[in-house]
């Protein structure tokens, strides 16, 4: 494909128009660094769409003509750095093509108080609602199908989120996380414009954010005044030192798993910004819903992808279930029940095909316990006081650490009230049963005629949603997806963007 560069806004219009191909879109206000080239090197290789670079210092989003003067600008080698990692066009725009003087179809926007009156935005009036105005008007002229943004502007991506949102523009946001240099810092287009000194200063603001996030990896606390204290030792001018919530920038709360601790500090002219995110632990998904909602296939496959430890609660209960039918124990009995539970070991292992098998007592059940039989008395025996309490307990000391994906009844409601992405799958009674029948881990299900298996079926529903404790429904916080009609690969899929959309990709980094 040849390469193009463009200028004026009607040739961008009608290039976007008439490429014939998705476009993934990544901004940039030039001087491009390391940082641009992971942004474009990541649209690359992330899928095969056209990938346009902008370069557009906007005026809107300085609020100190200086600064907006002093901004380094570098376009020959910008092109150059684009072109040699991925861009396929490179749009360079005036401000007379981005904000045509008279022109009433420009939209000023103005970024949402709650996002931008926090962290950056109180001292830089104007600055975010710049941001917004611009990167609505390229959205509207490019109609990228991906939009590429870096998480070391966090507050910027939160509202970028929001505008997205809030216009319903059919754009996915994908984010990369914030690239340091060498000693640590955060790679930034202002960075030339460090003295010797200045670089020194950043360089320990950001050493003790990346310190602050391995004492809160052991401790599970932070002490921002001990922080602040050190920073005044080397008279470093803190601007703003926070630790928010990371979604809504208020303040962190103890019951918040990951937390972001964010600062701007002024060095000299240049003002520079970084933060960490604070992690409890690893993510986790939960995944709730009936029987035979496409709950274990998707459920593994997300754990696969996204490299997260697999639990599936179900089989719990039914492992204890085959233990008490084979025991023939009355577990209406108290007394029975509880010397069940005090020996009982449940166990996940790996075998050669990389699936999962559960043991009881040493013993592998795998294929015991999708019986009919065992299908039949699960509901019982999971609605037993004892019993949950004593396999939600289980439950939490496998996920206590995280990284992981847990599917079951009461995932979202009970085990991890806290899961970072919760989801309530379902689908129709006929397409449920439809799905049970041709489950190839249920050799009784193939062999019932469809009629009683969705009678079985509606029957366990029933047991499940009208249980006292926790019972089957959809935590308030939970997004349902009805996946009758989708394909697996389509559920996975979008369970995996809420993931990525709602979780940073510096989590993942150490
Ligand atoms: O998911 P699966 O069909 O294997 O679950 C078997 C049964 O275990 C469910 O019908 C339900 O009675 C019980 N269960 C539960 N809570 C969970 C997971 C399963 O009560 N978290």
């Amino acid at each position: 494909m040849k390469k193009v560069i463009i200028r004026k806004t009607e040739e961008i219009e009608n290039w976007s128009k008439n490429i014939n191909s998705e476009i993934n879109f990544i901004p940039t206000m030039g001087n491009l660094h390391n940082g641009h080239i992971k942004l474009i090197s990541t649209a690359k290789n992330d899928n095969s769409n056209v990938n346009l670079v902008s370069i557009f210092i906007n005026p809107l989003q300085f609020d100190n003509k200086l600064d907006l003067e002093n901004y380094p600008k570098t376009i020959d080698n910008d092109i150059k750095i684009s072109f040699s990692n991925g861009a396929d066009a490179i749009f360079i725009p005036s401000n007379e093509d981005i904000y045509p003087p008279n022109n009433k179809n420009i939209q000023f926007l103005k970024a949402p108080i709650e996002l931008s009156s926090a962290l950056c935005g109180l001292n830089r009036i104007g600055h975010f609602d710049g941001v917004c105005t611009v990167i609505y008007r390229l959205l509207d002229l490019i109609k990228p199908k991906n939009l590429y943004l870096g998480e070391k502007d966090w507050q910027q991506l939160l509202i970028l989120k929001n505008l997205v949102q809030r216009k319903k523009l059919n754009v996915a946001i994908k984010s990369i996380p914030t690239q340091r240099d060498f000693d640590g810092i955060p790679l930034s287009s202002r960075n030339v414009n460090l003295s010797k000194n200045e670089r020194k200063l950043i360089r320990f603001f950001s050493s003790e954010l990346l310190e602050a996030k391995k004492i809160f990896q052991q401790e599970k606390k932070i002490n921002l005044n001990e922080i602040i204290k050190k920073l005044s030792t080397k008279k470093i001018s803190i601007e703003y030192l926070e630790h928010l919530h990371p979604y809504t920038l208020k303040n962190a709360r103890i019951e918040d798993n990951i937390s972001l601790l964010a600062g701007a500090i002024r060095c000299g002219e240049t003002r520079l910004i970084d933060h960490v995110f604070l992690m409890k632990r690893r993510p986790i998904i939960a995944i709730d819903g009936p029987a035979g909602s496409g709950k274990s296939t998707v459920t593994k496959l997300i754990a696969k992808k996204l490299k997260l430890l697999y639990l599936d609660t179900g089989a719990m209960y039914r492992a204890l279930s085959w233990l008490i039918l084979k025991e023939n124990i009355d577990y209406k009995k108290e007394k029975k029940l509880q010397n069940i539970l005090k020996d009982i070991s449940i166990v996940f292992k790996s075998n050669a095909n990389s699936h999962q098998d559960v043991y009881v007592n040493n013993y592998c059940v795998t294929e015991e316990i999708r019986s009919q039989k065992i299908s039949s008395i699960v509901s019982k025996i999971s609605s037993i006081k004892e019993v949950r309490k004593f396999l939600v307990e289980e439950q939490r000391k496998i996920g206590e650490s995280g990284g992981l994906v847990a599917e079951g009844r009461d995932i979202g409601t009970t085990v991890f009230p806290h899961a970072e992405l919760k989801i309530f799958l379902t689908a129709s009674i006929d397409e449920r049963a439809k799905r049970r029948k041709s489950d190839t881990n249920s050799k009784d299900s193939r062999k019932i005629d469809l009629d009683t298996l969705k009678e079985l079926i509606k029957k366990r529903d029933f047991e499940d949603s009208n249980r006292e404790i926790s019972p089957l429904i959809k935590a308030n916080d939970a997004i349902e997806i009805i996946t009758d009609g989708c394909s697996i690969k389509e559920v996975v899929d979008k369970i995996i963007e809420f993931y990525n959309d709602k979780i940073p990709k510096e989590t993942e980094i150490n």
